[in-house]
C-alpha cells in the first residue's frame, strides 16, 4: 500500500486514475468505492479489469486526497488492497458516479475463499420482518460462499452451484442496485427464490410430526441434538456430524459408529460466552473465531464446566469455532451448550458432500439429515488455527482462507507460472500464477483413494478457475509419493521440466516464503522437525538443521538416525520406537540387569524381541531415521501415554505435550531439564542430537516414579535446549562473524505449543531472529509452497543464466 505514483506538484490535475491491486474482484469493492465517490460528491467511473480495480474519477485535490484516504482506510471486509496507484487522467468522464462494465476477457477474475456469515446478514436472519428472516441460505457481497460452490470461470452465479436458482424480483433488484450490499453478490437469494433446507430420515422413513419445530426444519434439528440424536448436517463445504457435545453417551456412539476412536472432535457454540464456559479465550483467539475465515481455534481447556472426556481423550485442548454460516446460526440459536460439529465421514474418508452419498455412507450414523438443493460443487473442510507466541498460526488451512494467494517474496514474484504438487499427507497443492502463489485448501492423506481423486478433481479445477498453464512442475524428491507419481507422469506427457524438492528444504523454504524472506538474502538457519521424510543419503530424515536459502541447502545437524522397527509401522506404533530408541542406547542385557522391576521393562518382554532384534542386526525393515516425531513417541510410549498405536498420526506427541505440568516447565531448575548432548557422527562429522543421557535420566525418573506431567516438562525443557545448543554451535560465532543471525522453524512437531514457544523464547534470549509459520500450516499441509519457492527461484536463475545446475553461490555443496 501506499506507493502513489507521481502527483503534480502544480497546477494540480481535476481528473486521476486510480488502479488498485490485491483482492478488490467479487469482495463488493465496486460498490463501496461508488459508494465514497457519492458522498464525496465525486464524478467518474469505476470497473473491473485484468489488473484489479480501475477508479477514474475527477475533483478538487482535497477532496481526491479523502477520496483516496476512504479507499485505504475503509475497504469492503473480504478485501486486500496490495498497492494503490495513482496518475493524471485526460479522457472523459462521466457527470456522476457510475459503475461501468468490466472490461471483456478479465484475465483473472479471483475466486474468493468462503467467508463466515457477516453481522448484517445475521442480523437480518434473525428479525422477524426482514424479508430472509430465518433464512438459511442468505449472504451478501460482504459473506458467504464462493469457493464451494464455483465450477468454471469467470465467477459469476451462473458458472455456480447456484445456476439452477432463478432470481426473484425483489432479489434482482438488490443485485442490481449498486448501494445495496447485496449488488452483483452471485449466491443471492431468498425464501421465494433460494436453495431451501429440509429435515429428512436417512432410512427413509418419513420424519414424524413430533420431530417438527414450530418454527421450521432447521430449528428441529436443535430439539434433535437436545435429545441425544446425531443429526448430519449438511455444511457450506461439506457434511458434517453433530450431537450434544455434553452429552457423554453420544459423542461416545458418535465415535463408535463414526469408526474414528481417539482423534478429537471439532465443536461449535452459539456465542464466545458458551465457549468461554469451558475455555481460556484470549484476543487473538476471539478475533480468530470472530473473522471471516471463521476457523477452529485450538482453545485451552479451562473453564468452569468441563465436556466429556471423549470429545478430546487425552488433550488439554478443545477445537471451537462459531457458526460460519446462516444454517449453523438457526440450528444453533437456542443452544445454550457446545455441540460436537465433526466431518461426515468415517474414519479417515473425504467429507461426503452429496445428498445421495450422505444416505449412503452417514445413514448408519446419523438417523436424521439437515440437507438442502444447492448442491456443494468443491469439498472444502473447516480450517483450524492456533494461537503461539501470541500469533495465529494456520494448522489447516481451507475455508475461509483458500484459495486467497499468498504474494511470493521479492525477487520470486518474477518467476514463470508453475505448479508444485505437495507431498502425501495433509497433502496441498500450490499454483504460481503472475508473482502470486495460489495453495490449495487441505485435500487430505493422499494415501486414500477417494482423497487421491479429490486432489486430481482439484488439480483441474485450480487449473481452470486460474487460466493456469505451468511452465515446470515441482514435486517431493520421494519417489513413492502420490504426488510425486502424478508429477512425473504428467512431465512427461507434457513434457515440461520437473523440480524435484527434497522435503525439509521445501518446508525450510516454505517458511521463509510464508514471512516473504526476499530472495539472495542470507542463508538462514532451518530447523524441521517432523516425521520422516526422503533424506539425500536413503535414510530417513526428520530432525535436521539445514544452512538454506530458497537456493539450496545443506545439512549442517541432525538427530541420532535410530532404526524404526517395521519400517512404516513404527510410525504407527510408538512402542516400536521406544525399542529401537532403547536397543540404540542401551541394549536389552544392560535394560534388563538395571532396569528389571520397571513396567515398561515387562511391556518390551512380551513383544516379538526375537523377530525385533533380527530386523536390527540385518538391517531389514528397520530404516534408520533421524526423526524428532519418532523421539517423541518412543518418550510417550516409556511415560506410558499412547504406547501400542496411535489412533491418529501425531497423537504420542500431543498427549505428551497435554499433560506437561506448567510449573516444572516455568519454575523448575533448567539443569533439571533432560540432558542431550551433540557429538559428531562418525564418518560424516555431523553434528547430532544424541539421546542417551535422557534415557538414563528417564529412566531414573521411572524407576523413583516421578509423575509423568514433570517428566513431559522435562523432556520439553531439554529438547528445546539442545535445539538452541545446536543452533549457537552452528553459528559459531565465537570464531568472527557468525554463518547466520535468522533461524526458520517448521515441520509439525513445531505445532506443539510447549515444544515451540520454548526454543522462540530461548532463540531470541540468544539474539536470533527467528521465523516461523503462520499464513501456512509447519507440516506438509506447507510443503507446496516450499516447494513453489524452490521452483520459482530455480527457474527464475536458469532464466538469468545465473548458475545453470551448479552448485548455488551460497556454497551448499550437498543440496540444490
Ligand atoms: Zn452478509
Ligand atoms: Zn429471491
Amino acid at each position: 500500500m501506499n506507493l502513489y505514483g507521481p502527483m503534480p506538484s502544480q497546477d494540480p490535475p481535476d481528473a486521476i486514475e486510480i488502479r488498485v491491486r490485491g483482492r478488490v474482484q467479487g469482495v463488493g469493492f465496486r460498490p463501496t468505492v461508488w459508494r465514497h465517490a457519492r458522498e464525496l460528491g465525486l464524478a467518474g467511473e469505476v470497473l473491473n479489469d485484468a489488473d484489479g480495480v480501475l477508479v477514474r474519477v475527477a475533483g478538487n485535490e482535497a477532496t481526491l486526497a479523502a477520496f483516496i484516504q476512504r479507499l485505504e482506510g475503509e475497504p469492503p471486509p473480504l478485501a486486500r488492497i496490495d498497492r494503490i496507484e495513482t496518475r493524471p487522467f485526460a479522457g472523459p468522464l462521466p457527470d456522476e458516479f457510475r459503475i461501468a462494465d468490466s472490461v471483456a476477457g478479465v484475465a483473472h477474475t479471483q475466486v474468493a475463499p468462503d467467508a463466515a456469515v457477516c453481522p448484517a446478514c445475521a442480523q437480518e436472519i434473525i428479525d422477524p420482518f426482514a424479508r430472509r428472516y430465518r433464512y438459511a441460505f442468505a449472504n451478501c457481497t460482504h459473506c458467504g460462499p464462493r469457493l464451494s460452490i464455483v465450477q468454471g470461470i469467470p465467477y459469476d452465479r451462473a458458472s455456480t452451484t447456484m445456476a439452477p436458482f432463478a432470481m426473484c424480483h425483489p432479489c434482482e433488484a438488490e443485485y442490481r442496485n449498486p448501494s445495496d450490499r447485496r449488488f452483483h453478490a452471485e449466491a443471492i437469494a431468498c425464501h421465494s427464490c433460494g436453495p431451501k433446507a429440509e429435515l429428512v430420515r436417512l432410512d427413509g422413513r418419513a420424519v414424524s410430526f413430533d420431530q417438527h419445530s414450530m418454527l421450521d426444519d432447521v430449528d428441529a434439528v436443535c430439539g434433535l441434538i437436545r435429545k441425544g440424536e446425531i443429526v448430519a448436517i449438511k455444511g457450506l463445504g461439506g457434511y458434517q456430524l453433530a450431537c450434544d457435545a455434553t452429552d457423554a453417551e453420544a459423542v461416545a456412539r458418535l465415535r463408535r459408529s463414526k469408526r474414528r476412536e481417539k482423534k478429537p472432535f471439532a465443536l461449535m457454540a452459539r456465542d464466545l460466552d458458551v465457549i468461554r464456559r469451558y475455555c481460556a479465550v484470549g484476543v487473538e483467539e476471539e478475533r480468530q473465531l470472530t473473522s471471516p475465515q471463521g476457523p477452529i481455534v485450538l482453545l485451552r481447556a479451562h473453564g468452569a464446566e468441563t465436556l466429556p472426556e471423549a470429545v478430546a481423550p487425552g488433550l488439554a485442548t478443545l477445537g471451537f469455532m462459531l457458526p460460519t454460516t446462516p444454517l449453523h446460526l438457526l440450528v444453533l440459536q437456542r443452544m445454550n451448550r457446545p455441540v460436537v460439529m465433526t466431518s461426515g465421514n468415517l474414519s479417515d474418508e473425504p467429507q461426503v458432500i452429496d445428498n445421495a452419498e450422505a444416505r449412503e455412507r452417514l445413514g448408519g450414523i446419523a438417523a436424521y439429515a439437515l440437507i438442502h438443493d444447492r448442491e456443494i460443487a468443491n469439498r472444502v473442510d473447516d480450517s483450524v488455527v492456533r494461537v503461539m507466541d501470541g500469533r495465529a498460526r494456520v494448522l489447516r488451512r481451507a475455508r475461509g482462507f483458500a484459495p486467497a494467494p499468498i504474494r511470493l517474496p521479492d525477487g520470486l514474484a518474477a518467476a514463470p507460472d508453475l505448479l508444485a504438487m505437495g507431498g502425501e499427507l495433509k497433502a496441498t497443492f500450490c499454483l504460481v500464477k503472475d508473482g502470486e502463489a495460489i495453495l490449495s485448501q487441505h485435500q487430505g492423506d493422499l494415501e486414500d483413494a477417494a482423497t487421491h481423486d479429490d486432489y486430481r478433481k482439484n488439480l483441474a479445477l485450480y487449473r481452470e478457475l486460474f487460466a493456469h498453464t505451468p511452465t515446470a512442475l515441482v514435486a517431493d524428491r520421494h519417489p513413492d509419493y502420490l504426488s510425486s507419481k502424478l508429477a512425473r507422469a504428467r512431465a512427461q506427457a507434457e513434457a515440461l521440466p520437473l523440480i524435484e524438492a527434497q522435503h525439509h528444504h521445501a518446508h525450510v523454504a516454505a517458511c521463509l516464503a510464508d514471512n516473504g524472506y526476499p530472495l539472495g538474502a542470507p542463508a538462514v538457519l532451518g530447523i524441521v522437525l517432523d516425521g520422516a521424510g526422503s533424506g539425500d543419503d536413503g535414510t530417513v530424515w526428520g530432525g535436521e538443521f539445514f544452512l538454506a536459502d530458497y537456493r539450496g541447502y545443506r545439512r549442517v545437524g541432525t538427530f541420532k538416525p535410530v532404526a524404526m522397527l517395521g519400517g512404516a509401522q513404527a510410525a504407527r506404533e510408538p512402542w516400536r520406537n521406544l525399542y529401537g530408541h532403547l536397543m540404540a542406547e542401551i541394549g536389552w542385557p544392560a535394560f534388563a540387569m538395571n532396569f528389571p522391576e520397571l513396567e515398561i521393562h515387562a511391556y518390551l518382554a512380551a513383544k516379538p524381541r526375537a523377530t525385533l532384534d533380527a530386523m536390527l542386526k540385518n538391517g531389514i525393515n528397520a530404516p534408520r531415521a533421524s526423526s524428532c516425531g519418532r523421539l517423541f513417541d518412543a518418550v510417550a510410549a516409556a511415560l506410558g501415554l499412547c504406547r501400542e498405536r496411535h489412533a491418529y498420526e501425531g497423537e504420542a506427541a500431543a498427549r505428551l505435550e497435554a499433560i506437561v505440568d506448567e510449573d516444572t516447565l516455568r519454575h523448575e531448575d533448567d539443569a533439571l531439564g533432560y540432558p542431550l548432548t551433540i557429538p559428531n557422527l562418525r564418518g560424516s562429522g555431523l553434528p547430532y542430537v544424541e539421546p542417551l543421557a535422557m534415557w538414563h535420566a528417564i529412566l531414573g525418573d521411572l524407576i523413583l516414579s516421578t509423575p509423568a506431567p514433570v517428566m513431559a516438562a522435562r523432556f520439553h525443557k531439554g529438547l528445546a535446549r539442545v535445539i538452541v545448543a545446536m543452533t549457537c554451535k552452528l553459528a559459531r560465532r565465537d570464531e568472527g562473524a557468525p554463518l547466520f543471525d535468522t533461524v526458520a522453524l517448521s515441520g509439525g512437531c513445531f505445532q506443539n505449543r510447549i515444544l515451540f514457544e520454548e526454543v522462540v523464547r530461548r532463540l531470541r534470549a540468544e539474539d536470533f531472529t527467528v521465523l516461523s509459520h503462520a499464513r501456512v500450516p509447519a507440516n506438509d499441509g506447507g510443503l507446496a509452497l516450499g516447494q513453489a519457492a524452490i521452483g520459482a527461484a530455480q527457474l527464475i536463475d536458469i532464466k538469468d543464466n545465473r548458475r545453470g545446475n551448479q552448485p548455488c553461490a551460497s556454497g551448499f555443496p550437498d543440496g540444490s
